[in-house]
């Protein structure tokens, strides 16, 4: 028998969330009690009292007990593709904690290499010297070769660096990809070798890493789906909703686009992801490839839906400043100054290609995310953003990724060009990253340039939208020590403050995780803040994190997600 529900119960509310504390980031970040919900959008947001008159016969009440309810997170640049494959059961995870030695990880690569295949490569990803005990108790102790060819030495073994920007591999690897004392650094690249016999010792950096990367067999399409549904799973267990992959290639994009197809409708696909295309790749002639791929390919910005689109295109402009290779104006302590890694044989055919592919992607309705540390990358890419807009203007919101150590006088500039302009330019910072790396901030650059890493304060007072993220799988895609690190400004390793007149508030910590990715993406009127008519997305957390010991911050648990109205995580503590 069919019951008649009558219309009123139809126009009543699928699912109300009432007794909370709703931090709503809004534009005051006004705290309401209770939230209404209509299929995937939200429809009311207010008191308790107020929502419960929006419950009828069918709708499912959530008792938030008191807790605290945040929009769903954004994290608004990793490489979640990327992030999914290095990981178990497809590379070691060689991390701390999970590893807190080089003997740690000499073990499980024997313990790989006694079990895999001959030929097999043998991957890994995450190492650090800043947490490995023998780097820690000799700073003159570093990966080597030799270390890995004493528990592999038949085998490829390529573990990658915590930052994506060095690997250190066994002589097999060198041997397959015919890496000599001969081999020359290539333009944006450098072999480390030892001082007395000139060979190398197994540590190739940016570009000198290629000829053994690319040797490494490709991920099967199976391999790649499996991964991606058990990263999109455990990043709803985050309270993440929404991410940018930045440098989505060809396998990546098909793959994210394969699972759509063939398993939205199983519920596997918890997150909203945005794309940021590698049109060019990192070889050489990437303006030519953009150019070729631009000829047959009419995507803009933006195209897709709201659970997968694409947003626009990702550079690569520069190195990373712990490894001195990002391009400042003021030398690191070693007296370098970092490089560009765009093609060119000189610092000025460098960034004439990097403008090029700028003034390309935008003329083509693409927005673009630059990878750019350095101070003198991140001025280029700026001012070549604000040219574009100035001569050719649309809404194109293009960002600097990473942003490091964008000057005091740059983001004035953006700052002003933001209050003049109908059409405006971002940031993106990565606050979790300062939090585990400051103290060595203070051995690359000295410990005043370090304070001033991530100038968040800085950043935010120019009125600028500035995204926040993990860059994973440089580190776990955790938001919490993002926000603990942002409003702290303390060393994890240590405690110790660097740059506390850079601190920001929980609050606006809060807001660079939510509205302002949503910015980022197009997307602040859908998503990024619970108001009435965006989408139901929800993090569920067990403390008032507008109050709690900010030291508390990296601990507060996640109780339940929610994207689009739909529970995508429940901690089964609620
Ligand atoms: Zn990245």
């Amino acid at each position: 028998m069919i019951q008649n529900t009558g219309l009123s119960d139809l126009m009543m509310a699928d699912l109300v969330i009432i007794n909370g504390k709703v931090i709503t980031v809004d534009d005051n970040i006004s705290i309401a009690q209770a939230v209404a919900v209509k299929g995937d959008k939200i429809i009311a947001v207010g008191k308790t009292d107020e929502i419960n008159t929006l419950a009828g016969k069918r709708t499912k009440t959530f008792d938030l007990k008191g807790n605290t309810m945040l929009p769903g997170i954004n994290d608004t640049h990793c490489h979640i593709s990327d992030w999914a494959l290095t990981r178990p059961p497809f590379m070691l995870d060689i991390r701390f904690p999970v590893v807190k030695s080089i003997a740690d990880i000499l073990q499980m690569v024997a313990e790989k290499a006694a079990v895999s295949k001959p030929g097999e490569w043998i991957l890994g990803e995450g190492w650090d010297e800043g947490y490995l005990e023998e780097c820690l108790a000799d700073p003159d102790y570093k990966p080597s070769r030799e270390i890995l060819d004493k528990v592999a030495s038949q085998k490829p073994v390529v573990l990658t660096e915590y930052s994506g920007h060095r690997i250190w591999v066994n002589s097999k690897a060198l041997e397959l990809a015919g890496i000599t004392k001969d081999t020359a650094d290539p333009v944006g690249g450098r072999i480390e070798r030892s001082p007395g016999t000139g060979e190398p010792t197994g540590l190739p950096y940016e570009k000198a890493t290629m000829p053994v990367k690319q040797l490494i067999p490709p991920w099967t399409s199976k391999q790649r789906k499996e991964a991606l549904l058990g990263a999109i799973a455990e990043l709803s267990s985050l309270g993440i909703v929404s991410f940018t992959d930045a440098g989505v290639d060809r396998e990546k994009w098909a793959c994210y686009n394969d699972v759509l197809n063939e398993q939205f409708q199983d519920g596997g696909w918890t997150c909203r992801v945005n794309m940021l295309l590698m049109l060019g790749g990192f070889g050489k002639s990437a303006l030519g490839a953009i150019k070729e791929a631009l000829k047959h390919v009419g995507c803009r910005y933006n195209f897709g839906n709201e659970w997968l689109k694409v947003g626009g295109a990702k550079l690569v402009a520069d190195g990373i400043p712990p490894l001195k290779t990002a391009a400042m104006y003021e030398p690191y302590l070693d007296g370098t100054h970092g490089l560009l890694v765009t093609e060119g044989d000189t610092f000025e055919e460098q960034e004439w290609n990097l403008r090029e592919m700028i003034k390309l992607l935008h003329g083509n309705r693409l927005q673009v995310g630059i990878h750019s540390c350095g101070e003198r990358t991140i001025d280029i890419c700026h001012d070549q953003y604000m040219k574009c807009i100035e001569e050719d203007p649309w809404d194109a919101r293009h960002y600097t990724i990473h942003s490091d150590f964008t000057r005091p006088e740059t983001v004035e500039k953006i700052g002003d060009f933001n209050r003049r302009s109908p059409y405006q330019v971002g940031l993106n910072v990565q606050s979790p990253i300062k939090w585990t790396i400051s103290d060595f901030m203070a051995t690359v650059v000295g410990p005043e340039r370090a304070g001033y890493h991530w100038p968040l304060r800085t950043m935010l007072d120019s009125g600028t939208h500035v995204g926040n993220s993990s860059d994973a799988p440089v580190i776990y895609p955790d938001w919490r020590p993002g926000v603990q690190g942002a409003v702290l400004r303390e060393s994890k390793a240590t405690g110790k403050p660097s740059g506390p007149e850079q601190c920001v508030s929980v609050a606006e910590a809060i807001a660079t995780y939510t509205i302002n990715g949503a910015w980022l993406d197009h997307m602040e009127n859908a998503k990024g803040s619970i108001e009435a008519g965006k989408f139901a997305d929800f993090c569920i957390i067990d403390e008032d994190i507008l109050t709690i010991d900010p030291h508390k911050i990296k601990d507060i648990n996640i109780l339940m997600t929610i994207a689009g109205g739909r529970v995508v995580y429940d901690s089964g503590a609620l």
